[in-house]
């Protein structure tokens, strides 16, 4: 119980720590946002309007993860739609690649024929997912350059649940690591927030699903989030 309590304190701090800080990062994005679509047509003329339109897309999506942030506080209803978990995690790989290859690491995402669907708000989901890869590139970074950095992705059906496998050969975690994982401000990087996977924990749960973890000190770290099958 006092475990709890705990967590539910450092959780409304959460709350109002994100509040005070999401207008000083949305108003540079606004400014941000707003230099890009003047310089678009520029863009469109030197045939890379491909640049803007991620930009933006980033932009927004950063913007979203702030509100998230901010809905520790005061949660509004999520967007939910009915779909295919592959087609999700394939857009989310395909947004990792570029860091990843910068890190020297290779991600796979294991095919599937037949199409696995869930009832997801899938903002939410892509981000828990990309928190997990990003934790996972940053375990791999820290072995060096000479490591050949693995993230492999998979999913499955298990009963009436699809799971969603996500393996690194990253430094891996020791047991007080474990323990304190989901813990808001738990961190043990120089510039960590220790916010990715409390949220991720609090997204994964709203959805009636559960994170687990594995983990082995120098061997890696796997992920596994379970989330209602819909068929
Ligand atoms: P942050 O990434 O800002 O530190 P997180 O909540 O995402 O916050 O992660 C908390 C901590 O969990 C990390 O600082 C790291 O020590 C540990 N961790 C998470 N994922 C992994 C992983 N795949 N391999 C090793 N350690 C991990």
């Amino acid at each position: 119980i006092e475990e709890t309590a705990y967590q539910n304190d450092k959780l409304a701090m959460l709350g109002k720590i994100s509040a005070s800080i999401a207008h000083e990062i949305r108003n540079p994005l606004t400014a941000i946002r707003g230099f890009i679509q003047l310089l678009r047509p520029h863009l469109l003329h030197m045939g890379k309007d491909e640049y803007a339109r991620i930009i933006l897309m980033e932009i927004d999506r950063a913007n979203d993860i702030i509100s998230e942030f901010l809905n520790s506080s005061k949660p509004s209803a999520p967007q939910m739609s009915v779909i295919n978990v592959s087609s999700l995690l394939k857009e989310v790989v395909l947004l990792s690649e570029s860091e990843a290859l910068m890190n020297g690491c290779q991600i796979t995402l294991q095919d599937r024929e037949a199409p696995l669907y869930i009832s997801v708000d899938s903002k939410q989901i892509k981000q828990v997912i990309l928190n997990i890869i990003k934790n996972a590139m940053d375990a791999i970074e820290d072995l060096g350059h000479n490591h050949a950095g693995m993230i492999h992705i998979h999913v499955e059906q298990v009963s009436t649940n699809v799971e969603i496998h996500i393996c690194d050969n990253g430094k891996g975690m020791d047991h007080d690591i474990l323990a304190r994982l989901f813990d808001p401000f738990f961190t043990t990087k120089k510039t960590g927030t220790g916010l990715g996977l409390s949220v991720s924990y609090r997204i994964i749960k709203n959805h009636g699903g559960f994170i687990y973890v594995n983990s082995d000190l120098g061997e890696g770290t796997h992920f596994k989030i379970t989330l209602p099958h819909i068929k």
